[in-house]
């Protein structure tokens, strides 16, 4: 019974992100899903995790072991014309964001870029060698007109008693078919993908260090909100002023909110004893009230490209 309560999408009161079909802008973000995303300036897309197979609840729950849906990962390359990736690179090593970088690195040049474990995932799927780097912190890389800075964060301590889910690192090359707990942590990012027309900060967990953004100024915040609500109000608070009130963005998405265990395309949110996004919504928009009234809050469409640095304002 409890499985089956889940708010609706439809009772979410933020407004949709401002659609790139309605309002010119130099570099699009299009959202797929739990922290899937894809940046594009009409030269260089820069792909942001890679999470389009998408295991049942039943297999997560029994320990099956899992593979790479090819089919849907080719349905999407073409669907959403990825055919200038530049740039593969997961928040984090867990299957709901690294699980196809190694498909999606293989049908492409792109490089992919992460932890060492992330580099475990590339190799196991076959991916070349010299399409896989191992970054460190504060790194910087460039693609076409866009910079992505690495700064180490933390997971959201959202498992059993604070603890972090599936911990630890990837120390061999991981090859699929494998169990989702072959997929572990292996280190987290916060990742600034700046460009000239604009900086956005895309934190795929919400387990920031206090303090690592303070030097950084952003415009968007791709804020990932998995989980958050059950660590706190107070959690969730300071989450936010580490996220947004100190980098200044006046434009805040969350993400990470749809239930990953529904098929790539569906998006709905999670039961809600696990994760109440309605209630993480109250929360944020209370945030942005105590301290950052002139910043927007804005919920992205799977599959719509969102106008990310709107020449004009988007009509309110
Ligand atoms: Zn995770």
């Amino acid at each position: 019974m409890l499985w089956g309560h889940r708010s609706s999408l439809d009772d979410i009161d933020l407004a949709p992100a401002p659609s790139a079909r309605d309002i010119e802008s130099p570099v699009t973000l299009t959202w797929f899903g739990v922290t899937t995303m894809l940046f594009d300036d009409g030269e260089t897309q820069i792909l942001i995790d890679g999470f389009i197979s998408r295991p049942t609840l039943f297999q997560i729950l029994t320990g099956q072991v899992v593979d790479n849906d090819v089919a849907k990962i080719n349905f999407f390359l073409n669907e959403y014309r990825v055919r200038r990736l530049a740039a593969i690179i997961p928040v984090h090593s867990h299957f709901d964001h690294a699980m196809d970088i190694g498909a999606i690195g293989n049908r492409s040049s792109a490089s992919v870029l992460g932890s060492e474990s992330t580099a475990q995932i590339a190799r196991g799927a076959g991916v070349p060698n010299d399409q896989i780097v191992v970054v460190e912190d504060g790194a910087k890389y460039s693609f076409g007109q866009f910079t992505i800075t690495f700064i180490e964060s933390a997971h959201a301590p959202v498992g059993l008693r604070g603890t972090v889910p599936i911990p630890g690192t990837i120390d061999e090359p991981l090859k699929t078919p494998a169990p989702i707990k072959a997929w572990r942590e292996g280190g987290s990012y916060s990742l600034i993908v700046s460009h000239p027309s604009g900086t956005t900060l895309v934190q795929g967990s919400g387990g920031i260090r206090q303090s690592s953004l303070k030097d950084i100024s952003v415009d968007v915040v791709m804020l990932g909100v998995g989980m958050i609500e059950g660590l706190g109000r107070d959690y969730v608070d300071q989450y936010w002023q580490a996220t947004v009130t100190s980098t200044g963005a006046t434009t805040v998405m969350p993400i990470h909110f749809d239930d990953f265990t529904k098929a790539f395309g569906t998006i709905e949110l999670s039961p809600s004893f696990l994760d109440d996004f309605a209630n993480t919504v109250m929360l944020l928009k209370e945030f942005r009230n105590n301290w950052d009234t002139d910043t927007q809050l804005y919920l992205p469409v799977f599959g719509e490209p969102i106008a990310l640095y709107p020449a004009s304002e988007p009509e309110a």
